[in-house]
């Protein structure tokens, strides 16, 4: 998938690299530069979704920084960096176009939160494709390719408001690689992220079409099963877990829960699905378990 790219400029050694660990922490693609005129000639070869500058340096300050980046792309989100004490060119920057700023000491939420925001606002301002492209960006798992959690419970809330009141079941796997950190210590954490991929790949070729997998946590997925009651959902997990004996070289421990009769709200559902995986680890692993 494609990243969100983001810029730093900061002439401050220490400061730069705090900055990137946040940012890069945050799932961004991060470019840097300690000055002004360089991190604009990167602005002409790379699009930014935003960029994070230092205000005060010497040479190009952060204004100065501001109105060159917008005449590279107006839609640029450029948020500033200041102490405090000099909120004033802060402003400034803000009246010349800057999205916003934060400020120094560096508070990390204020600056995840603040980036969020301006990269959220680029992508508003662009053209309908990037906007769906945007959509899907914060959804998605960037690397499996599947739904990620937080889209998790907005889909099942939803799945639920559909099926209550009416006598449809769906059932929901979580699925949970064995042994998966001595696999990573053995074979590397690259040749682990491979398995994740390979992982959903087999999960999708065993289920419909209209079911849906969610990557739950670093190894552990949720795969919702549509129109699907326990003695269902019992079999597409002895399936998965059939075929992954076979053809992986791991192996899978499987909670299975079903709506409404194990919780007929997400919370409550997740917590017996988890429940059910626990038993099934406790239980000597590659296995599928209900409670
Ligand atoms: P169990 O059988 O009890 O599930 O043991 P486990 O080792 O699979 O479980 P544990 O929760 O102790 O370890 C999970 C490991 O998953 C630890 C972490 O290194 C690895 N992991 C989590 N996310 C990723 C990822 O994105 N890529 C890779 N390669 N490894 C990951
Ligand atoms: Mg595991
Ligand atoms: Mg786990």
């Amino acid at each position: 998938m494609e990243p969100i790219n983001v810029l730093v400029i900061e002439d401050k050694k220490g400061d730069l690299v705090s900055l990137e660990k946040i940012l890069k922490a945050s799932g961004y693609k991060v470019w840097s530069a300690s000055r002004g005129g360089e991190g604009i000639k990167l602005a002409k070869s790379v699009s930014f979704a935003a960029v994070i500058t230092e205000l005060h340096m010497p040479r190009m300050n952060g204004i100065d920084i501001t109105r060159a980046l917008l005449r590279v792309n107006p839609q640029i989100s450029i948020v500033v960096i200041t102490a405090y004490t000099f909120i004033s060119s802060a402003i400034e920057a803000m009246q010349e176009g800057a999205y916003g700023y934060v400020t120094k000491p560096f508070n990390s939420s204020e600056i995840r939160i603040v980036l969020e925001r301006a990269v959220e606002r680029f992508y508003l301002l662009s053209s309908d494709k990037k906007k769906e492209r945007f959509a899907e960006l914060s959804v998605k798992d960037s690397l499996t390719g599947v739904y990620n959690r937080r889209f998790l419970k907005m889909y099942v809330a939803n799945r639920i408001s559909l099926v209550e009141r009416t006598t449809e079941r769906f059932s929901l796997l979580m699925a949970d690689i064995d042994y998966f950190k001595k696999y990573n210590d053995t074979k590397g954490h690259l040749a682990g992220d491979q398995l994740l991929k390979r992982m959903c790949e087999v999960f999708r070729e065993s289920i419909r079409q209209e079911d849906v997998i969610f990557r739950y946590g670093g190894e552990e997925f949720i795969i919702f099963l549509a129109h699907t009651d326990k003695e269902g959902a019992i079999l597409v997990a002895e399936r998965i877990r059939t075929v992954v004996n076979l053809y992986m070289p791991t192996t899978v421990s499987i909670g299975v829960g079903t709506f409404p009769d194990d919780g007929a709200e997400f919370e409550k559902l997740v917590a017996k699905v988890d429940k059910a995986l626990y038993k099934a680890k406790e239980s000597g692993r590659n296995k599928v378990c209900i409670v």
